[in-house]
């Protein structure tokens, strides 16, 4: 990669202060003054300095958010906070989006990466990456509907799902709202609160609490706030 272009990339400067600093010979490659722009570098194994400060680059940033309630899954919105606007400064990077999506009512875990490959592995029909929620739903939830979802459902427009587990945690004998734990392994526009409306309910809250390997722990995360995944988890996941 170009020195000047690394520079913009691991956001030490911009390109014309990137520019600036080598004309001013602050950076240094493995102990060498930069002498032109364009000179190449190897970002993973060359030692960078700008100023006398080592540049620590990292390519892919991984978080981990616990989503609140009211925060669109989106990069930008003109009225919406979007689950990127919840970064801080230093976290952020104009790359890094969302893997997949939840509703803006939906809270709990969302993965927000600028590894492309990651994500597309991670949302890939083909590769059938588990998703699991927890959802309190009003109206009748029982065994009929576990079968119904462990079969596979239709929903209203027509659309067949692939078979999903539905294990009942409370069951609420009024039909109140029961509380439920969903496995899917697709990812359809507003799939969960379409298959309980294909069986009659009426999803009231929903959180999703699992992507393949990574699990929420809303104690040590609460609404609101993300961590970077740790190595093991993005070992586990990739
Ligand atoms: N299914 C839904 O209906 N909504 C979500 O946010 C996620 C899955």
């Amino acid at each position: 990669m170009r020195i000047d272009k690394f520079l913009v990339q691991a956001q030490v400067a911009t390109r014309s202060q990137a520019h600036k600093l080598i004309k001013q010979k602050q950076v240094v490659v493995n102990d060498q003054v930069v002498k032109a722009f364009k000179q190449q570098i190897d970002e993973n194994n060359d030692v960078i300095q700008v100023a006398g400060k080592v540049i620590h680059y990292q390519k892919y940033y991984y978080y981990l958010l616990n989503k609140p309630q009211g925060v669109i899954t989106a990069t930008k919105d003109a009225q919406h906070r979007t689950v990127v606007d919840l970064l801080a400064k230093d976290d952020y990077r104009a790359d890094i989006v969302p893997v997949g999506r939840l509703d803006k009512d939906t809270t709990g875990l969302l993965l927000l990466t600028n590894d492309g490959q990651l994500n597309h592995n991670l949302m890939s029909p083909a590769n059938h990456v588990a998703k699991e929620y927890e959802a309190v739903v009003a109206g009748p939830v029982d065994q009929t509907t576990s079968a119904q979802f462990a079969q596979g459902l239709v929903l209203r427009d027509g659309l067949q799902t692939q078979p999903a587990h539905l294990t009942i945690i409370q069951a609420d004998p009024k039909q109140q709202a029961s509380l439920v734990r969903v496995v899917i392994k697709e990812g359809k526009y507003h799939q969960v609160k379409r298959m309980f409306a294909a069986t009659g309910g009426r999803v009231v809250e929903l959180k999703r609490v699992r992507l393949g390997s990574l699990q929420l722990d809303e104690t040590a995360l609460p609404q609101g706030q993300y961590r970077a995944l740790t190595p093991a988890e993005l070992a586990q996941l990739k």
